[in-house]
């Protein structure tokens, strides 16, 4: 089985190496020359985990990685940092977190020698064909594969093409990432801290350094003189750490970004022998921090339903991808639906619906609390 796929980032990459464990022949095709991830953190959740043992990557990315690092208290703080909800180390979710040029690094390295080629722009031709049209060095030209598998991102140029495209809405709130120059002790407490349109997220890498993310309500296309000004203007007069997690930052480093996710869901994420993966399928707010794990999910459940495919033992390899986009829509929709909610709630402006907020977060029991993270991250990649 030839598969392509378009797009070399954290769901294509762990495609390609899902389906090569199982014999398939991939190429990954990415438009850029060099590949240059965000100088930012990720956060990975249990399932995301799952995702990544699934595709045999579970143990090279924990030694990456600790379990919760240094924190021993997390949850939400008011801005002079006082706890709305807070988590001990029994109710921590199973939370990991990772720079992500250091995840690309070890997705790259477990590809087989020649399946990346960078540079390449591509497009699966419409109507659902195996076809691919590819622009690159040499020019251009018309593939064709068994199976074209669209990881290209929120901004997919195939699912433009697609029925039903709703294409993106903004949610009203841009952010700002950044990571410390060097370590930085946050004292056991990591989390986010929630203000009136204004949020404050830390969590700490293995090597002491700190991710840390800034989220404000803005228009999609504000313009900043210096964004890292304003990050300050913004954030930091706020409770300790935020203000040394500031000192301790490059300015030239943070970059800011709109947070869009897909308007309305997608009717499908099949068309033909072309299918969609990661946020090209099911763009959503970072809220639940989320979209990564679901995009490595993606990957692990197209891994598996297509291993008998890819080892010639079951010749439908149409009804393992209808069972995918069947079981991927089921659990990617609702998921960005309440991400989006969160991030309405997280971002609530208004003061006596801010104060009804924290009200509510500071009687709801931490258990619970816990629980509702705990069932996001229950997931395991299914049966063929
Ligand atoms: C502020 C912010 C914070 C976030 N935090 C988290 C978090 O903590 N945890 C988490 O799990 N998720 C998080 N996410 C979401 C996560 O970053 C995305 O869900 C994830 O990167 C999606 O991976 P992807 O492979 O689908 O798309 P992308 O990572 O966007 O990769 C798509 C790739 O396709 C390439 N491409 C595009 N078009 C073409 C083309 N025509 N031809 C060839 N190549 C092409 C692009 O260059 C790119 O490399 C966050 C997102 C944001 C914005």
């Amino acid at each position: 089985m030839h598969v392509a796929v378009i797009g070399g980032g954290i769901g294509g990459l762990c495609a390609a190496i899902g389906l090569q464990r199982h014999g398939a022949e991939v190429e990954v095709f990415e438009r850029s020359a060099v590949l240059a991830p965000v100088g930012a953190g990720l956060s990975l959740f249990g399932n995301g985990l799952a995702a990544l043992d699934a595709i045999g990557l579970g143990p090279r990315f924990r030694d990456l990685t600790d379990p919760h690092g240094a924190v021993t208290t997390g949850g939400q703080r008011r801005p002079d940092g006082t706890w709305l909800a807070r988590l001990g180390p029994g109710l921590l979710p199973d939370l990991r977190v990772i720079h992500r040029a250091d995840l690309h690094e070890l997705l790259v390295s477990a590809l087989e020698p020649g399946t990346l080629h960078l540079g390449s722009t591509c497009a699966a031709v419409p109507g659902g064909g195996r076809e691919l049209d590819m622009a690159d060095a040499g020019g251009k030209r018309r593939q064709r594969y068994d199976l074209v598998v669209a990881a290209d991102g929120i901004r997919s140029s195939t699912r433009a093409g697609w029925p039903g495209d709703p294409g993106l809405r903004y949610s009203g709130y841009s952010a700002w990432r950044g990571v410390t120059r060097g370590p930085v002790d946050l004292g056991g407490e990591a989390g986010e801290t929630w203000g009136r349109g204004l949020r404050f997220g830390m969590a700490p890498l293995v090597d002491g350094r700190v991710y840390w993310f800034a989220v404000a309500t803005m228009p999609a296309d504000a313009v900043v003189d210096d964004e890292f000004a304003e990050v300050r203007r913004l954030f930091g007069r706020w409770h300790d750490p935020i203000p040394r997690l500031l000192d301790g930052t490059d300015p030239a480093a943070v970059v800011r970004h709109p947070i869009h996710d897909l308007a309305k869901p997608l009717p499908t994420f099949r068309r033909g022998r072309t299918l969609l993966l990661g946020d090209a399928a099911h763009a959503m707010t970072p809220d639940l921090g989320q979209g990564g794990g679901q995009a490595m999910e993606d990957a692990a459940t197209l891994a598996a339903l297509l291993a008998p495919v890819a080892r010639n033992q079951d010749p439908d390899l149409d009804a393992a991808l209808v069972r995918y986009d069947s079981l991927r829509r089921k659990r990617t929709q609702p998921m960005a639906r309440a991400a989006r909610a969160v991030g309405r709630v997280a971002q609530l402006g208004f003061g006596p619906a801010v104060v009804l907020r924290d009200t509510a977060m500071r009687i709801t029991p931490a258990s619970a609390m816990a629980g509702r993270i705990r069932a996001v991250q229950r997931w395991e990649p299914p049966t063929p």
